[in-house]
């Protein structure tokens, strides 16, 4: 998740009602009670975003900044409220031995003692339910993997192509996808056993990272099928980069512990067309694929 989001409830660096309030002076008393209220509102959700959201709309009250930064490049995660100032204060986040990021508050003038000692305390307060969100965000993150693999799951594909198809019929921009099986991979099993085909499996997939792009996306299908999605993308393209991955497969064998393991791919590709449904199009690139098979596999047929 990359979020930079925008957020007008911070007062940004010109707003008077920040700058004419003397530095020490809290909008709200500072007490037991004003924390204990502050973490309950922490409590109550377990989206990162949110969560900070909510941090900091709290924390402006006793202590002024015009910016709240949140960045844990160990997950690719940035959230950002308020406009960035001048002066920083920021904090390592962790419990134990635990990374869970980096907190920094900016504003133009520095931050007093009084400041940065309530900071402090503040930041205290958002350790554990950042925490258990970012489990939380860990957790969701795994259910759209494949376990071997890593690459995303059947599940992830059932919801990401129907959102990329509405996306492409609302814009009007092309979509393709490719169905991609690996040829008589039973024989690699049967040949070399079922933790070297684990293996050819990984590698495989790794292969395939090397030939799409950034905007595409990789699925598991299921056992030895892949799909990719292509955004933007017309079927002569997408035929293209099906015919790169079976060329790249059949050219290179896999490493594995059992040494060299050659492979080859067969490859269906279809265009969204008129009408399409995620289910429609998958069909269509599974029939290409079918194609591919029945004419001797290590080939690729592209349907409209
Ligand atoms: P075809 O060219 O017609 O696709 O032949 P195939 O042997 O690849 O197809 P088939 O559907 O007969 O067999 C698929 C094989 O893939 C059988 C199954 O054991 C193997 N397979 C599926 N998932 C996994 C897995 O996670 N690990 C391993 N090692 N093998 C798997
Ligand atoms: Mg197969
Ligand atoms: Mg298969």
């Amino acid at each position: 998740m990359h979020t930079r989001a925008e957020w007008d409830r911070l007062p940004n660096e010109n707003s008077a009602s920040l700058w004419q309030k003397p530095e020490s002076v809290a909008a709200v008393p500072f007490d037991k009670e004003w924390l204990l209220h502050l973490t309950q509102h922490l409590q109550t959700t377990l989206d990162i975003e949110e969560l900070i959201r909510v941090y900091a709309a709290e924390s402006a009250d006793v202590v002024p900044f015009a910016q709240v930064s949140y960045r844990n490049p160990e997950r690719d995660l940035l959230v950002e409220y308020g406009r960035r100032a001048r002066h920083s204060c920021s904090y390592a986040l962790a419990i134990l031995d635990q990374d869970l990021g980096i907190l920094t508050y900016t504003r133009s003038r520095p931050f007093s003692d009084t400041d940065t000692q309530r900071l402090e305390l503040l930041t205290g307060h958002l350790l554990f339910p950042l925490r258990n969100a970012l489990l939380y965000h860990q957790a969701v993150a795994a259910a759209a993997k494949d376990p071997l693999t890593l690459v995303n799951n059947r599940a992830a594909l059932d919801e990401t192509l129907d959102r990329e198809i509405s996306l492409a019929q609302r814009h009007a921009t092309p979509l393709t996808v490719l169905m991609i099986d690996l040829d008589h991979f039973k024989a690699v099993n049967d040949r070399y056993g079922h933790v070297v085909g684990d293996h050819v499996l990984k590698a495989f997939t790794a292969r395939v990272a090397e030939s799409y792009r950034a905007s595409d996306i990789f699925f598991r299908y299921g056992g030895e099928e892949f799909t990719l999605v292509l955004r933007n993308t017309e079927l002569a393209g997408a035929a293209c980069l099906a015919e790169r991955i079976r060329e790249s497969v059949e050219n290179r064998p896999m490493t594995t512990d059992a040494g060299p393991v050659s492979l080859t791919v067969s490859i269906g590709v279809a265009e969204l067309a008129n009408g399409d449904h995620a289910a429609s199009l998958l069909g269509r690139a599974d029939a290409a694929l079918y194609t591919s098979k029945a004419q001797g596999r290590n080939r690729v047929t592209a349907t409209r």
